[in-house]
């Protein structure tokens, strides 16, 4: 239900006081320090069941090529009830598509596998990377992976690429494959959607960069030093996370806010200065809105960052990518609904994860139905960007017919299919919900959901099972008739 009047009103009073009470820091002189102030290292919480992987990542980049020389250190925990004689790691940089219609082929080169006993062997294939284990892990045994890598960014407008003044670095290092019950997921880099299925991991990350570069990423920036040659050091910590991202130009700048214990930072390149202002409030109202709604937002900051990426966003731990194609005023709405949307990301993928290949609807349309929420509860305006994938799938149901959310990336028959059923049928799923049981038990269950499954990964079958248990229902013929 909408909120009322007189609710809207106390509301944006609310805001309005909370925006002249914020003290904004605009960071965009040519400093060496644009990255904002140097933050103690997180908190990190332990969760049940799962002793997670730290990966310890040196890296050097050069911006004028777009290589990156790195090497990780991985103490990876056998988590499982299973020995395992292998263990595999994503190379997304070498899905075909990062290396068509581009000058400069994106490429992840492993050129080193080892332990600190000695060399192990291994094999890249497409977008994975298979180490053979000298002896099997056992349940519970610790193994620590030493990788020397290269990686070639290439000039694409994607998650990963270089394009309009801006190196994306999203899904860029070798990264561990998920073993659970249902064994590896060794899925390769789908066009289609996100087709990422992460577990939480700690990450210490070095980057080595020329002086004049800036850097949004991951995590909290611990130290920070000069090097000799117009160089220098940024480190990152962070606390559970399921990927580690960056973005990187010599033409950013940045304003930032706090909001409860998150320190809310807007990156953008210095001739979007307007545009910026407006992510930096939006993001903020976000932040602020879903921390009431749905449960705090457990880590120091969150960036939303400006880059060249052609989708409109694309959410990452502690940070998102907003297309900066947005960024002018004719596009305003736009924006404000992608970084809306990105944020609440952040509860339903980046806390709360799952398998976004096997059921790309659970976050998807979670997210589209929070971000009408905000609509509806902050704003009172503007719903008809929000609604706007709920239309294209009322158009696509009209031309097509129905068509099943439920079913893996690789079974949608294309883009549209994909956004309007899962997107938009996913967000009517939820809607429906609420008129089934009430907002404020749909809220109650998400509150729980949101803490029972934090920096776990849940499927929808929790979910059902969840909402069942609040609401005292059998939802069950709902639910199926939604997803399939
Ligand atoms: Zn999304």
């Amino acid at each position: 239900m909408p909120a009322q009047p007189r609710q809207k009103r106390a509301v944006s009073i609310a805001l309005a006081v909370l925006l002249i009470l914020a003290v904004f820091i605009y960071h965009g002189s040519n400093t060496w320090q644009a990255e904002g102030p140097v933050l103690s290292a997180p908190a990190v919480p332990e969760v049940a069941g799962l002793v997670p992987a730290v990966y310890d990542i040196d890296v050097m980049l050069d911006p004028h090529t777009g290589t990156v020389v790195g090497s990780s250190r991985v103490e990876y925990t056998n988590n499982q009830e299973v020995s395992l004689p292998e263990i595999y790691f994503h190379l997304y940089p070498n899905a075909a598509v990062f290396s068509q219609d581009v000058k400069r082929p994106g490429r992840l080169e492993v050129t080193a596998v080892g332990t600190d006993s000695g060399q192990l062997l291994y094999a890249m294939e497409g977008t994975l990377l298979k180490i053979e284990l000298a002896s099997e892990l056992s349940p519970g045994e610790q193994i620590v992976l030493n990788l020397n890598w290269e990686l070639t960014v290439p000039d694409y407008p994607g998650r990963l690429g270089e394009n309009d003044g801006v190196i994306s670095l999203g899904n860029w290092y070798p990264v561990l494959a998920v073993y659970d019950a249902a064994g590896w997921h060794l899925d390769p880099y789908y066009e289609l959607g996100d087709p990422f299925y992460s577990e939480v991991g700690r990450y210490r990350v070095k980057l080595t960069l020329p002086n004049n570069y800036k850097v949004a990423a991951t995590g909290n920036l611990t130290a920070r030093r000069r090097l000799p040659e117009q160089q220098k050091e940024l480190v990152w910590d962070t606390s559970l996370v399921r990927d580690f991202a960056m973005a990187v130009s010599d033409d950013y700048a940045a304003l930032e806010q706090q909001v409860d214990k998150t320190l809310v930072r807007s990156v953008f390149l210095r001739g979007d200065k307007a545009g910026g202002q407006r992510v930096l409030k939006t993001g903020a109202e976000a932040v602020e809105f879903f921390n009431g709604a749905f449960g705090p937002y457990p880590y120091d900051q969150l960036t939303l960052a400006a880059t060249g990426f052609y989708q409109g966003g694309m959410e990452y731990p502690n940070i998102v990518f907003l297309a900066r194609q947005f960024y002018g005023l004719e596009d305003a709405d736009v924006l404000d609904y992608i970084a809306v949307h990105e944020t609440a990301h952040q509860w339903w993928y980046g806390v709360v994860g799952n398998n976004q290949i096997e059921e790309a609807w659970l976050d998807e349309g979670l997210t589209e139905f929070s971000t009408i929420l905000f609509y509806e509860q902050v704003r009172g305006r503007g719903q008809e960007e929000a609604r706007s994938l709920i239309s294209l799938y009322q158009a696509y149901q009209q031309a097509n017919g129905d068509g099943k959310i439920l079913r893996p990336l690789n079974e949608f028959p294309g883009e549209l299919a994909y956004t309007a059923l899962v997107y938009g049928k996913g967000c009517l799923l939820f809607l429906q919900l609420r008129e089934e049981i009430g907002e404020e038990l749909l809220l109650q269950v998400l509150q729980t959901y949101y803490r029972r499954f934090a920096y776990k990964n849940a499927t929808g079958e929790d979910l059902i099972q969840l909402t069942e248990e609040v609401s005292g229902r059998d939802l069950n013929s709902f639910f199926q008739e939604w997803l399939h």
